[in-house]
């Protein structure tokens, strides 16, 4: 029997170079963090490929975030219940989302970004309000994952992450989203990492979702700002789904009733905007940011 094995100098002195690399990896890494460079996401993505990024405690992942601290670091293990002494390899997929969860909220606390969800039937132009919106360079627009086959001018990556359902299943099963939801026969989900990195980067963040989706959104993260964009006539939206015409009648009628039923589900958000004039709309969003 005898102690640890003894080590060679040799052994020893490479074990020592090793160690120092890690931790200045690791203070690499905090610093990142700390100057709103890294996401969660991103130390994850590191930590899957670098031992000494893996190691890492969760307790020092945490104090790095701006607004954080060591107090408020402590208190929001606990009620995660991740275990103080808890390392990044270590962690659950639910804990890995709570913690994500956690990011954008500090994050919305030191950074002036809004999160906007708008929402609203189908064919009542979210869309091009989006488009507005993301031209105007005051809004960062997240692109959603789907399992909808392109229109036929939609670009992936762009309009959509297009996917087969096996792929958006995987990213369900990873927490990869921060809501999901079926619509019209087919999945749609919001990336929450790519989410999460434009907030603690400091932009306005917008959704363009169905409503399952806003709800959810809203219980994650109760400081996102609703919008229900409303058509200014039933009439009128029923002609701009005709117009649009890339639909089967069966889908159309399918739509329409999804359409009221999401009218009828107004009531559930902060503000109702009517879209009588996409200026005028995208006018309002942006006055929403200041
Ligand atoms: P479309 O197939 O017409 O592009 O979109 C159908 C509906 O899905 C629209 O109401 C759109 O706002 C919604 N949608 C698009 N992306 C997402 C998403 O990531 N999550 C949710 N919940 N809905 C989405």
């Amino acid at each position: 029997m005898g102690g640890p094995p003894k080590l060679s100098e040799q052994v020893r002195a490479a074990a020592l170079v090793k160690a120092s690399q890690s931790r200045k990896r690791r203070a690499e890494i905090k610093a990142a963090i700390k100057a709103g460079e890294l996401s969660i996401d991103g130390v994850l993505e590191i930590a899957a490929q670098e031992d000494a990024v893996a190691k890492m405690r969760v307790r020092q992942l945490l104090e790095a975030i701006a607004g954080l601290g060591k107090v408020r670091a402590i208190a929001l293990m606990e009620r995660l219940k991740i275990s103080p002494t808890r390392r990044i390899a270590g962690l659950g997929r639910h804990q890995v989302k709570a913690l994500r969860e956690e990011f954008m909220k500090s994050s919305h606390a030191i950074t002036p970004g809004k999160l906007i969800v708008l929402s609203g039937p189908g064919g009542v132009g979210k869309s091009t309000v989006a488009a507005r919106l993301r031209e105007s360079g005051d809004f960062w627009v997240s692109v959603s994952a789907t399992t909808r086959s392109p229109r036929p001018n939609e670009i992936d990556g762009i309009d959509y992450f297009f996917m087969s359902e096996e792929e958006f299943s995987q990213k369900v099963h990873a927490d990869e989203f921060l809501e999901w939801a079926q619509f019209a026969g087919n999945r749609y989900g919001t990336p929450s990492g790519a989410v999460a990195d434009a907030l603690r980067a400091g932009h306005n963040v917008l959704l363009e979702i169905e409503i399952d989706g806003a709800r959810q959104v809203k219980s994650h993260l109760p400081q996102a700002i609703l919008i229900f964009l409303e058509p200014p006539t039933w009439e009128e939206l029923v002609a701009r789904l005709q117009a649009r015409g890339t639909d089967t009648p069966d889908r159309r009628s399918q739509r329409l009733q999804l359409a009221q039923d999401e009218l009828a589900a107004a009531s559930f958000f902060d503000l109702v905007i009517v879209n009588d004039q996409v200026e005028r709309v995208v006018e309002q969003l942006i006055g929403l940011t200041s």
